[in-house]
């Protein structure tokens, strides 16, 4: 089935509260959405965030590469040759991976939708019988000041989240403080991670977690504690601590997550479909991990729930994801799709409806010609 209409638009939402890292502050999603139609008039719908701070990637870019490589590469071919499709997309343009994710995810949607198969059936076939419908997932807790920190992370423990992921990074001896209060103040039973977002030197890394270690505060994991470009310093901190080690910005292409397992440089991959250029790729990583027995966490960036359901719907199918933070459509204000996973609290239930499930889609496309 011949891949036919190629469209792009924005939605804007605003987020509940502004999302602060130790890299940015954001107040409302502004992503890109792709719309793709076979000849049939099937539709699949994908999303890219600009995250220029992280993958590099800005709206311009992104609808540049869409508009001027990878809708004329792909426009024409078959779907059914979905492979191929997804190697001439690689092939077309280098990097830009946020603008391959969101026609990558289109074509997964799309792929799904005339095979009559929910996403997460189609890509657990690589996994068999490890698809799930239900996903517990973490909330993020902005870098602020520690009593703000407190007061949030309590909000968020009362809407039923079980699992906080705390942003750091902002001053190792602050950063201590950030968590015992907050751990203080949630109890022994919630789930904290710690994302330091590449905010630590490599001896303040290690510094911090053993005063965390030492102090019993439970942490699950660090997340992403030096720059994604210094490998060494990465390894050099997992060797150093208990605490698992989870590497983030230092993973984006297959190649990164194979020289991370090989050479032990972290104990766990967070895959986020924004930095590996989509579905095809982060399949690729998981597969890899499978085989040597590495955890992997399905993340995603400031996204609404087009692409984040994506996320979900490979979380849900690969026995080697047993962590998800995939909390974009809960910081966003309104909801303003319909259909696809639901996101209630900290639970995202996965139905049986075809594709992604997302079927309606408030945006003004205009279509590449
Ligand atoms: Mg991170």
């Amino acid at each position: 089935m011949k891949i036919e209409k190629i469209s792009l638009g924005y939605i804007n939402i605003p987020l509940v509260t502004p999302f602060k890292t130790a890299l940015r502050t954001v107040n409302s999603v502004n992503d890109l959405i792709v719309k793709i139609e076979t000849e049939d008039g099937t539709v699949g719908y994908g999303e890219a965030p600009p995250t220029a701070v992280i993958t590099g990637d800005t709206k311009e870019s992104i609808e540049a590469a869409i508009r001027g490589y990878i809708a004329p590469s792909i426009r024409g071919m078959d779907l059914d040759e979905l492979d191929a499709v997804m190697e001439k997309m690689e092939t077309c343009i280098a990097k830009n991976t946020s603008a391959k994710a969101a026609v990558d995810i289109a074509l997964y949607d799309l792929y799904a939708k005339r095979k009559g198969m929910p996403l997460f059936r189609l890509l657990a076939e690589k996994d068999p019988g490890q698809a799930r419908t239900r996903l517990e997932t973490d909330l993020t807790i902005s870098v602020n000041d520690t009593e703000e920190m407190v007061r949030d992370s309590l909000r968020a423990v009362g809407q039923g989240f079980r699992i906080l992921k705390v942003k750091v990074g902002k001053g190792g001896s602050r950063d201590v403080e950030r968590i015992r209060e907050i751990r203080r103040a949630v109890g022994p039973e919630i789930v904290i991670r710690v994302d330091a977002n590449q905010g630590w030197t490599k001896e303040e890394a290690v510094r911090t977690i053993r005063a965390m270690e030492d102090e019993n505060l439970g942490i699950e994991l660090v997340e992403q504690p030096v720059s994604g470009h210094d490998f060494k310093g990465l390894k050099y901190v997992t060797e150093q601590v208990n605490t698992p080690i989870l590497a983030d910005e230092a993973v984006f292409s297959v190649e990164d997550a194979e020289r991370i397992i090989e050479e032990r440089a972290a104990d766990l991959i967070n895959i986020k479909l924004m930095k590996t250029g989509g579905i095809h790729n982060a399949q690729k990583i998981c597969d890899l991990a499978q085989k040597q027995d590495v955890r992997c966490m399905i993340g995603c960036m400031l996204e609404s729930k087009v692409a984040v359901s994506a996320g979900a719907h490979l979380a849900a199918a690969r026995s080697c994801v047993t962590m998800a933070d995939l909390d974009g459509p809960s910081l966003c204000s309104i909801d303003p799709y319909q259909g696809g996973p639901v996101y209630q609290g900290p639970e995202i239930l996965l139905s049986e409806e075809s594709g992604i499930g997302i079927v309606n889609v408030p945006v003004t496309f205009e279509e590449i010609s």
